[in-house]
């Protein structure tokens, strides 16, 4: 199939970069991400590697071959769409077949290609109906179809699944999830939901500001966050973020989360990545919801902590816990805690909270880069 190469890609509009000296190489058969934010400049991304915006800076590969210059037409590329657009007048079969048909091949070659793509989109007991009378999640079929008969090199969908009801969208990533395994094509997909990006990529390319963030495993981006942004976009609810201070004395190195009483003390190798230019920049301390244990009794080292406010979903009880008031602004600083809802709390309790010491993040305030 294909490999994909970007090389200090920039695209500007007007005064809008929107793709900021991009470097990305997608692997043959893989399953690229691009989320981020509206705005980021995913789309534009993807329509630079289908040939449809030209760079005004960088270079683009696909296998090798450098591509700047070739028409969409010779990239050997499907692109799908968030709106799939389907021809209204011809019917699923012809709607399928129509790429094939600029295309010298015969009748019955399109006609078992038609009816492969269908056989695996299952949707090949309404090949006569048009469009007109087709739900979403049909529509969104017929039109990654129309994109698979060709058999290119590369799909680049954009997001596809936009248009459909949260049940269907999880139904469709399933079947894009099988069918890309099931095909192997290089596959680059644009979402700005951050589930739909884990549960589908074989890697996620986060994106802000033009900028590629980081590119890494679903469990890399979530566990191992390389910057501020990349910590603060990915999770619901998200990374618990908040300033801290390097205190340092002879006995021991102690991280204090600014405007509260929380000390946490740090082991040798934690404090010799905090480097003097990150102290003077500020730190920013960060932990998820799920690596703090509530307690009702303290252990050794617990933080005694009152409960703000208690938010059921079922599933788990999100705690939001007071940790102290900003000094300026009077705001409560809180600390979002994910607990068993049998759990028994209400709002106003003191409880007790432990963090997981391996699970800890911290970022220089002012680079964003990500220090432990
Ligand atoms: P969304 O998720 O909302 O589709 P996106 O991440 O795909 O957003 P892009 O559509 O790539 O973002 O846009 C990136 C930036 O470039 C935005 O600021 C956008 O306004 C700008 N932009 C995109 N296309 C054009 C254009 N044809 N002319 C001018 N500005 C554009």
């Amino acid at each position: 199939m294909a490999h994909i190469k970007l090389e200090n890609v920039v695209k500007r509009f007007g005064d809008v970069v929107a793709v900021k000296d991009f470097n990305l190489e997608v692997e043959d058969k893989e399953f690229v991400v691009f989320l981020g934010p509206s705005g980021c400049g995913k789309t534009t991304t993807l329509r630079l590697i289908a040939g449809l915006e030209n760079p005004e800076e960088g270079d683009i590969f696909i296998d090798g071959q450098r591509v700047n210059d070739l028409s969409p037409a010779d990239r050997d590329i499907a692109f799908v769409f968030q709106f799939y657009a389907l021809y209204p007048h011809l019917n699923v079969y012809d709607n399928i077949a129509f790429p094939l048909k600029a295309v010298n091949i015969s009748k019955s070659e399109i006609d078992a290609e038609v009816k492969r793509v269908a056989k695996i989109l299952q949707i090949a007991d309404m090949l006569d109906r048009k469009p007109s009378v087709l739900s979403g999640g049909e529509m969104q079929r017929v039109a990654l179809g129309r994109a698979m008969v060709r058999q290119p090199k590369v799909y680049l969908l954009d997001e596809p699944m936009a248009n459909l009801d949260a049940k269907m969208r999880v139904d469709t990533r399933a079947e894009i999830k099988r069918l890309q395994h099931e095909i192997g094509a290089t596959t680059i997909f644009v979402t700005h939901d951050q589930v739909e990006a884990m549960s589908l990529a074989d890697r996620i390319a986060v994106i802000h500001q033009g900028l590629l963030q980081q590119i890494g495993t679903p469990h890399e981006i979530y566990n191992k966050p390389q910057s501020l942004f990349v910590a603060g976009f990915m999770g619901m609810p998200t990374m618990n973020l908040l300033d801290a201070e390097l205190t340092l004395n002879e006995a021991e190195s102690v991280l204090h989360l600014s405007h509260t009483d929380v000390d946490l003390r740090l082991s040798p190798e934690r404090q010799t990545t905090i480097t003097s230019d990150a102290q003077k920049n500020g730190l920013v301390f960060g932990i998820r919801p799920e690596h703090i244990t509530a307690g009702s009794q303290p252990n050794e080292q617990s933080i005694s902590a009152q409960v703000h406010l208690v938010e059921p979903l079922g599933a788990v009880n999100i705690l939001d816990i007071r940790l102290g008031t900003h000094a300026e602004t009077q705001d409560p600083i809180l600390l979002r805690v994910r607990a068993h809802p049998t759990f028994p709390v209400t709002v106003g309790d003191t409880i007790w909270l432990d963090f997981d010491e391996t699970e800890m993040h911290l970022f220089d305030r002012e680079t964003e880069q990500a220090l432990w």
